[in-house]
């Protein structure tokens, strides 16, 4: 299973996003945080930070793993998984010493293991709390998958038991880093089609066998929003620049067997301050939505499909069209965190940030079980 139905991944071209790091003038801030490097190594070379995988999954074997080896600043160095075999399978494909291989029993002493700078949990939704303050309380920054939890008030346990440890903490929001979005994150910020006015967006697919935990409320937290819905929520958080304040949501379940404990299908409205308004949908019963598009007060742009993994592209009402190079979503997402550690700063994904996409989650069901328009 994928949060993306279509196929995905193409070339990895990466010219224009990340920036080279030809020096790094934070040697100082790195020996700091890892105690690793030695002082003439600082001065001279990049580092690659070590990445651990937590949880050998889809996700981690199709694309991060792979993603890994198209990395400047970041490289696969350690796995953590409860199955053994993969374990072996893993550590012979990437040639990962027994040292770097961790279950989940003994995954608190990676602690001591100095190969290791980041922690990636690739677990299902409701894992993510756990294993990132196990991560951040073995002294690891951690890069954790969406949604960042179930619940907000656990987004802001896993906040805290990163700063009390001093580390860094990152949603794997890969669209951020996606090429095409960040030019319409452009059109928006440089009112290049006028003031934004309404934001249509959905993210949907016809979800497969139903006993996998995406479809169990304690490991997913939810259904089609969690999972895909959130992509159109970002969309519209990052088109607009602000927070929604006002949510409005209805939900249908066509199959209440197979959706007994999470949601089917939903559309929402949003209202921004700025007077912004916004209606999405998202669905795992059927496959089709994968779209935003930004309508101003002199035109509009729009992206079809906007969050596969590769293949994205779309038009504006001058007639041209968005089609920027494919790159690789996943090393681009990695490499800024690692440049973000490495440089001393805030990720543009950080922990807040996916603690605001769960208060609005949060809503949503609310407005779902009360009938009402609710405040965020
Ligand atoms: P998956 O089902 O393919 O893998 C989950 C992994 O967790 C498996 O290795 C499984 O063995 C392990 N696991 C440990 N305990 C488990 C338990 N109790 N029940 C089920 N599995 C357990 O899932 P995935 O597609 O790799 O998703 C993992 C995370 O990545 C999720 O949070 C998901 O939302 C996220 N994800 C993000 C993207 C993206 O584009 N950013 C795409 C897919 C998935």
């Amino acid at each position: 299973m994928k949060d993306n139905p279509s196929p995905l991944e193409k070339s990895t071209d990466r010219r224009g996003f990340i920036q080279k790091a030809g020096t790094l003038a934070a040697g100082a801030v790195v020996a700091g945080e890892t105690g690793l490097w030695a002082p003439r190594v600082q001065s001279q070379e990049k580092k690659k930070l070590g990445y651990a995988l937590v949880g050998l999954g889809g996700l981690s074997t199709n694309q991060i793993a792979p993603g890994l080896e198209k990395t400047e600043h970041s490289r696969l160095a350690g796995i953590v998984s409860g199955t053994p075999s993969k374990i072996e399978k893993w550590k012979a494909k990437y040639n990962l010493p027994a040292r770097n291989c961790y279950n989940y029993d003994n995954y608190d002493q990676i602690a001591t293991n100095p190969d290791i700078d980041v922690i990636y949990v690739v677990l299902p939704n409701g894992m993510h709390p756990e294993y990132t303050i196990r991560g951040a309380k073995a002294g690891k920054h951690v890069l954790c998958e969406k949604p960042m939890a179930n619940s907000a008030s656990d987004c802001q346990a896993m906040i805290n038991a990163c700063k009390d440890a001093g580390k860094k903490l990152a949603i794997g929001y890969r669209c951020q880093f996606e090429p095409n979005n960040i030019e319409c994150m452009r059109l928006a910020r440089e009112k290049v089609f006028g003031d934004l006015k309404m934001i249509d967006a959905g993210f949907g697919f016809r979800i497969g066998n139903p006993d996998q935990w995406r479809l169990k409320a304690d490991l997913a937290g939810g259904g089609a929003l969690m999972d895909v819905g959130i992509y159109a929520l970002q969309a519209c958080r990052f088109l607009a620049g602000e927070e929604p304040v006002e949510i409005s949501a209805q939900e249908t379940k066509t199959d209440p067997m197979k959706f007994a404990e999470v949601d089917e299908s939903i559309v929402w409205t949003m209202k921004f301050p700025s007077g912004v308004l916004a209606y999405c949908s998202t669905t795992y019963n059927f496959s089709g939505i994968n779209r935003f598009s930004a309508h101003c007060d002199k035109g509009w742009f729009s992206l079809d499909p906007a969050y596969s993994y590769g293949g994205i592209k779309g038009r504006t009402s001058k007639g041209d069209v968005i089609e920027k190079p494919v790159i690789d979503q996943f090393a681009n997402e990695m490499d800024n965190f690692s440049k973000c550690i490495l440089e001393g700063r805030e990720s543009q994904v950080s922990g807040e940030e996916g603690m605001r996409d769960l208060k609005v989650i949060e809503a949503i069901y609310r407005s779902i079980r009360t009938g009402r328009t609710v405040k965020v």
